[in-house]
């Protein structure tokens, strides 16, 4: 059982289920929440996995003791996997990362 506590939202002494309120507030919380989705960071689901498929594959890649030359060549040839990625490019390390064909 949780603990006895000032309901944030009715104040009254309840049961707190969680975030300071009550199971009947911390339920109708939860409901308005889910009606307005909470801001997009700008980065979507997919970038993420991205971003942790190219990190994984760098890893893997320093790992192997792959040259530098070796690394920017599998970058370039995966580079259409990891265009949706391609915004982020002029960040400070994402112009090497993504093993850009400039001289
Ligand atoms: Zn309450």
């Amino acid at each position: 059982m949780g603990r006895i506590d000032r309901c944030l939202n009715c104040q009254e002494r309840k049961e707190i289920l969680a975030r300071n309120m009550c199971a009947m507030c911390y339920r109708r919380d939860e409901r308005r929440r889910k009606r307005q989705p909470k801001p997009q960071s700008g980065l979507s689901s997919k970038h993420i996995r991205l971003m942790k498929t190219r990190h994984a594959l760098l890893v893997a890649l320093y790992g192997s003791n792959a040259t530098q030359e070796q690394v920017r060549r599998v970058l370039q040839i995966l580079a259409p996997q990891f265009a949706p990625l391609r915004f982020m490019e002029h960040n400070a390390v994402g112009v090497h990362l993504f093993g850009d064909a400039r001289p």
